[in-house]
């Protein structure tokens, strides 16, 4: 049995590990020390964390769920990157390019269902066809809403001067996450074929910024070889970056991918959930006014993964609009859910999850990033009203 001084010891510890915890949540600028404790959190301490970065959120950018309206418009891939599964070196993957109708019939729905936006998203490919094609379809799509869907691309890696077309053809956003601000870590999950350079994606990422985009990147947690200083420097990455979007999720892994050999390095999916929603809470506080996404790989794991993300700190929900019969073919990670689902559906059992959180879908807004409203950056894109 204890004597009653070590019953007094433990509670001042306790006492003083709350302090601790409290003073550091109230820290205006986060160091990376800060950051790994945070991550680091579990069990009643985790939930504080949870309760402060949710009072953040709602205070800087309130309660509102942004949609966006995503359409996998071709699972085409030159790219190998060692875990999607989609990668080129995917022989087991038909693949597809939807046609300019079903594209233009999915935007109408978006439309029509009052989502502010719409995000495309593919394969990569840099030709010249490629690049003409995806110009079409932003204008189709702007004629067709006339000019009231905000668009999104999530189309890779891009010379300058593309990325400068596409956005005079209609594109405001771009989505290119870094996968990881680790050029260490960034090598091992990507062949060395010449077409995987960390460089070049940071050029692609300064390239997107220059010309007006409010830019998103992103990370994938729960890596195999990744530790929580990893995490802690991608954090940091975007702030200093001064990123206006982030869309993250947990890595799941894929059977006919290079990096399956490493899964029992992996954490448990549990464990990568809860790393993936404090992760989210830190960057709620670290970049108070950004747009951040639940994402799907989240519902991957659980049910309620994209709420709880919500709950936490995120404030946009991507729900998956690209016709049923080609979802099946673009499954970047396993066990993706709602492949089965057509958009009616996805549609309404999002309504009813999201008024389950304390939060509200913002329908027919834009939601633009405020943290890109407040730089001041200027959008010299098509449509410059609210709808
Ligand atoms: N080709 C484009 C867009 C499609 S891939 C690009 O790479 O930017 C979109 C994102 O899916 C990638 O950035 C990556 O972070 C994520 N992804 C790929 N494979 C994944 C996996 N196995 N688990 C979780 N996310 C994955
Ligand atoms: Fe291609 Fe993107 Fe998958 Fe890499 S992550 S293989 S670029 S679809």
């Amino acid at each position: 049995m204890r004597d009653k001084g070590h019953w007094t010891r433990d509670k001042l510890q306790e006492q003083q590990q709350w302090q601790y915890l409290d003073v550091t949540l109230r820290k205006s600028d986060l160091n990376h020390d800060d950051i790994v404790y945070l991550l680091g959190l579990q069990g009643a301490e985790k939930t504080r964390l949870f309760e402060y970065s949710s009072g953040v959120k709602e205070k800087n950018v309130g309660n509102k769920v942004y949609f966006r309206g995503l359409i996998e418009f071709s699972n085409v891939c030159l790219k190998n990157c060692l875990y999607c599964g989609i990668r080129r070196g995917n022989v087991l993957v038909n693949r597809y390019n939807l046609h300019m109708d079903e594209i233009l019939a999915a935007a109408r729905f978006a439309f029509e269902n009052n989502y502010g936006s719409l995000v495309l998203q593919s394969g990569e490919l840099e030709t010249g066809n490629f690049v003409r094609q995806v110009e079409k379809i932003l204008r189709e799509i702007h004629r067709i809403s006339g000019g009231k869907l905000r668009i999104t691309l999530s189309c890779g890696e891009q010379e300058k001067d593309t990325y400068r077309r596409w956005h005079d053809s209609g594109a405001h956003r771009y989505l290119l996450r870094i996968e990881s601000s680790n050029p260490e870590l960034y090598r091992k999950l990507h062949p060395q074929d010449g077409l995987h350079s960390y460089q070049r994606r940071l050029d692609c990422l300064y390239s997107l910024q220059n010309t007006g985009y409010q830019v998103g990147t992103g990370v994938m947690i729960g890596l195999p070889f990744q530790t929580l200083h990893d995490l802690a420097g991608d954090l940091l990455f975007m702030k200093q970056f001064d990123i206006d979007m982030v869309g993250m999720g947990p890595y799941l892994e894929h059977e006919h991918t290079p990096l399956y050999a490493f899964r029992d390095q992996l954490l448990p999916v549990e464990e990568r959930l809860q790393l993936t929603l404090k992760m989210i809470a830190v960057l709620r506080m670290l970049l108070k006014d950004i747009n951040i996404a639940a994402t799907t790989a989240l519902q991957a794991i659980d049910k309620l993964g994209r709420e709880k993300a919500i709950q936490v700190g995120a404030n946009v929900i991507m729900p998956n609009i690209t016709p049923g019969r080609y979802r099946d073919d673009y499954l970047l990670y396993q066990n993706k859910p709602c492949t089965d689902e057509n958009p009616e559906d996805c549609m309404s059992c999002l309504n009813a999850r999201i008024a389950l959180t304390n939060n509200e879908i913002a329908y027919g807004e834009w939601g633009d990033s405020e943290h890109f409203r407040k730089k001041g950056t200027r959008d010299k894109g098509r449509g410059t009203s609210q709808p």
